[in-house]
């Protein structure tokens, strides 16, 4: 059974005049139908950079796809023409941002952006599709919507705001909804309804791939995480695996800290990563000199049943895992 949506060795570049640096450095995982996937890492992480390379919204310039296969429904969509990404995101592949703006036309009353997104799905414009932008309005929670829905944008707040922008997402019933989380716009709690609104209103056949920062939110939504690092994959597998026995040791250290994550989101203060071998070698506990130089280690598997795999040389056939598996649970 193939995958509904499978990345292959993405690598994106981001060249400015002052910088060139990739942002996502060799990146490979599947999303199967109906699964949600939670991507989790600290900021410059390359989670939003990977996600808004599927359909081909990263800025280009000065980002550029350089390496790697993107397949969706069994059809390669890296190198698709602008023409087809932009009927492929209207209609099977929504996207829900961290800042609603990016999704909102300012111009355009929120039910007109409604209907349209169904039309463009092939549903039919008229009073029956305006009945069905107002019961989408009010299931994400916007009270009064069958006034509200000849409202514009700017007058909504941003919680509101963002819960139109899921409901557009929605009405194309989408088969894969890419959501990165909106961090900016809204507070924490706000944050978790929206995110627990998603899965409520999505059904079992759409999938999802989520960035969140917030564990609590991929422990109780997510099939399986995803977790990244200095542009790079360190860690993947079912969620109640990884949670139980995280192995790569920056796994380890996000989970230990929880709140390491937000304080650790300053990534410009603590220097540039290391571009080849591990980047988390500078930080790593573990580190040894088979840990620098070269690609990123190679995945190991260590639940071929869970497909839970990790890349840190202690995984290698000849290493130790017991010395870092140890360390974490002795705490
Ligand atoms: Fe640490 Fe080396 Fe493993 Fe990277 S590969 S996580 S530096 S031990
Ligand atoms: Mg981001």
């Amino acid at each position: 059974n193939e995958p509904l949506l499978s990345v292959d060795g993405l690598r994106t570049f981001i060249e400015t005049e002052r910088e060139q640096f990739p942002a996502v450095d060799g990146v490979s995982f599947s999303v199967d139908r109906g699964e949600t996937v939670c991507i989790v890492g600290e900021s410059g992480s390359g989670k939003s950079v990977t996600c808004e390379s599927l359909t081909g919204i990263v800025p280009q310039p000065p980002a550029r796809i350089t390496d790697g296969q993107i397949t969706f429904d069994g059809k390669r969509i890296d190198g698709a023409s602008e023409r087809e990404l932009r009927s492929i995101r209207g209609d099977r592949i929504a996207h829900v941002f961290q800042n609603p703006q990016q999704a909102l036309d300012p111009v355009y009353t929120v039910g007109d952006q409604i209907v349209e997104a169904m039309t463009i799905h092939g549903q039919r414009s008229g009073t029956s599709a305006r009945e069905r932008a107002i019961s989408l309005l009010r299931k994400v929670g916007i009270p009064r919507a069958d006034d509200r829905i000849d409202e514009y944008p700017h007058e909504f707040s941003g919680g509101m705001r963002q819960r139109v922008a899921i409901a557009i997402a929605l009405a194309a019933d989408p088969d894969l909804l890419v959501a990165d989380e909106p961090t900016t716009a809204v507070d924490v709690t706000v944050q978790a309804k929206l995110i627990e609104l998603l899965r409520d209103l999505t059904d079992d056949d759409t999938a999802i791939l989520l960035i969140t920062h917030d564990l609590r939110v991929v422990a109780s939504l997510a099939d399986s995480v995803v977790v990244m690092y200095g542009g790079t994959i360190v860690e993947r597998g079912p969620v109640d695996t990884v949670f139980s026995t995280p192995a790569h040791p920056y796994t380890q250290a996000l989970f230990d800290s929880y709140d390491g994550l937000s304080r650790r989101n300053d990534r410009s203060a603590r220097g540039e990563l290391p571009s080849d071998g591990c980047r988390f070698r500078a930080e790593c506990p573990y580190a040894e000199p088979a840990c620098e130089g070269g690609d990123q280690p190679d995945f190991y598997t260590l639940d071929s049943d869970a497909d839970h795999s990790v890349s840190c040389v202690h995984f290698s056939p000849d290493g130790d895992p017991e010395r870092v598996l140890d360390a974490s649970t002795e705490v």
